[in-house]
């Protein structure tokens, strides 16, 4: 069975423990490869490296680093087919989502940062007659990059390719749900002739491998994506050491859908802003307020189109969703449908586990499931279940709306359909999230700020302020 390996120093290492633990593919419950179970230990050889290779790569020019990053780009692109079927694999989302979105994402990423580097600039202040202020951007030094399961390469490089283009050197701990194309990336490093020591990426758990990224003195900087509560334990570690931090954490969305919206539109993208991945995407929707008189015909056609969506094997592109990507999730979801039920929820469709004869019949499959009749401040309302299950609630007005898609501890992506414009425009002032997508969902665009509010996180990440975070400014006040 295949061992993933460190990527440490620019080649290929055991971690030190020499402890693997399983992998699996999630789509027929069975260990595929095993994971390198790292240790401190780990961490420091990779922390050493990097410190080595630090002067070197933070010197050189933008244009050299950026260089780098596009033949990283180029290299992922070449072998795009097999990272997608990896990807798949490992997570269980659909292949045809793997090609369209994560694996193109993933290029993207490098392309996109080896571009903005070359157009970053620091400010200048001519104070008097005599004074000058300008402001040096340097590179923070050694940064922990750690990544989630649900994008596992896409957001692995979302943090990986500024904090390189900004010359800074990184140590990257994948989930260790979804190490597979992580570890691919270490080859395509190597094919691509990145310095020893520049990134190294260190697999192994969260509270071993991840808590030792964190407390390591010498890592100045941490940009997470994940839960909220690991976001908390990660800040009471790194706060008192007064590390950089960027979270980027849960979500508990809120669409709103009033009844002049472009209906048809809006029932499509809402079907994939609630299923998409198998809801398994931080923007997705998963609270539905629907303008009362809009609600009924809303409810009857969402739930005929929410019903046609096909569960199966992720391989197949007849699947409109895959696996969930473990089974402890797939057991946490089924806990919150039953805590639906319990809370006076009704089921309108889905929401059972899915045999699937074949290949797949010992992965774990759940059917996408629509909830109405719950209050907006119940625990299936507040918490996140971050899987194919949403809920639908009727509103009467704006102001009511508001308060119900505002009262959760999260903030991260609202949606809003309406062709009203001063309504569009009142609303995502007034909501609290640090995104808003008003007749659209998903629609990326790398230059802007990405991040949340509350307890979905602190900091922004995307275009320049992703270079902002993983660069100091020095600023220097010359008197001539
Ligand atoms: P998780 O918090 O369990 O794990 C994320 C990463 O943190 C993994 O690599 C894990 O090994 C590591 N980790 C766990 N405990 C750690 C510790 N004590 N110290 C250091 N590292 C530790 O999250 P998950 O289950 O992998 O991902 C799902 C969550 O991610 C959801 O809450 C989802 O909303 C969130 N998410 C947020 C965004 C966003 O952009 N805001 C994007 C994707 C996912």
């Amino acid at each position: 069975m295949e061992k993933i390996k460190n990527y440490i120093n620019g080649a290929f290492l055991p971690p030190n423990s020499n402890n693997y633990f399983n992998n699996y593919n999630p789509s027929t419950g069975e260990v595929y490869s095993m994971i390198p179970d790292s240790t401190e230990e780990d961490v420091q050889l990779a922390v050493d490296s990097s410190k080595k290779a630090f002067p070197v790569w933070s010197e050189l020019s933008a244009e050299k680093r950026s260089e780098y990053l596009l033949r990283i780009a180029e290299i992922i692109n070449k072998y795009s087919e097999k990272l997608a079927v990896a990807e798949t694999v490992d997570n269980g989302k659909p292949l045809w989502l793997s090609k369209s979105v994560d694996i193109p994402r993933a290029v993207k990423n490098f392309e996109f940062f080896a571009s903005a580097i070359k157009h970053f600039s620091s400010e200048a202040h001519s104070t008097d007659k005599n004074t000058l202020n300008y402001t040096l951007r340097q590179p923070v030094g050694i940064i922990g990059a750690i990544s989630p399961w649900n994008l596992p390469l896409y957001l692995f490089t979302w943090k990986i390719a500024p904090a390189l283009a900004a010359g800074n050197c990184v140590i990257g701990k994948p989930s260790e749900i979804t190490p597979m194309t992580s570890y691919m990336l270490s080859e395509i490093c190597i094919e691509a002739g990145l310095p020893g020591g520049v990134l190294n990426i260190v697999h192994g758990y969260g509270n071993t491998a991840g808590k030792a990224v964190v407390s390591h003195p010498e890592i100045k900087a941490i940009t997470f994506t994940g839960g909220t509560s690991t976001g908390r334990e990660i800040s009471k570690i790194a706060s008192p050491m007064f590390k950089k931090l960027s979270l980027e954490l849960g979500g508990k969305n809120p669409v709103i859908i009033f009844s002049d919206c472009r209906y048809d539109e809006m029932l499509e993208t809402t079907v994939n802003s609630s299923f998409r991945n198998q809801g398994e995407i931080c923007l997705c929707g998963s609270r539905i307020f629907i303008e009362k008189n809009l609600y009924k015909k809303f409810r009857d056609d969402f739930i005929k189109r929410v019903s046609q969506l096909t569960v199966g094997d992720p391989l197949l592109d007849s699947s409109n969703l895959g696996a969930i990507v473990s089974k402890q999730h797939f057991e946490k979801i089924l806990y919150y449908i039953e805590l639906a039920k319990t809370e006076g929820g009704k089921i309108l469709c889905g929401g059972n586990p899915v045999k699937i004869n074949g290949r797949c019949d010992g992965g774990w499959f759940i059917e996408p499931a629509v909830i109405e009749g719950l209050s907006s401040d119940c625990r299936t309302n507040q918490e996140e279940i971050f899987g194919p299950v949403v809920t639908i609630i009727p509103f009467e007005n704006e102001e009511e709306v508001l308060q119900m898609a505002n009262s959760t501890e999260y903030g991260l992506a609202s949606v809003i359909w309406t062709e009203n414009l001063s309504r569009a425009h009142n609303l995502s002032a007034k909501i609290k999230s640090g995104i808003v997508w008003i007749n659209c969902w998903m629609v990326r665009d790398l230059r802007t700020p990405f991040g949340g509010v509350k307890n979905s996180g602190i900091g922004r990440e995307g275009g320049l302020e992703a270079l902002r975070f993983f660069t100091e400014p020095k600023n220097v006040c010359i008197k001539y």
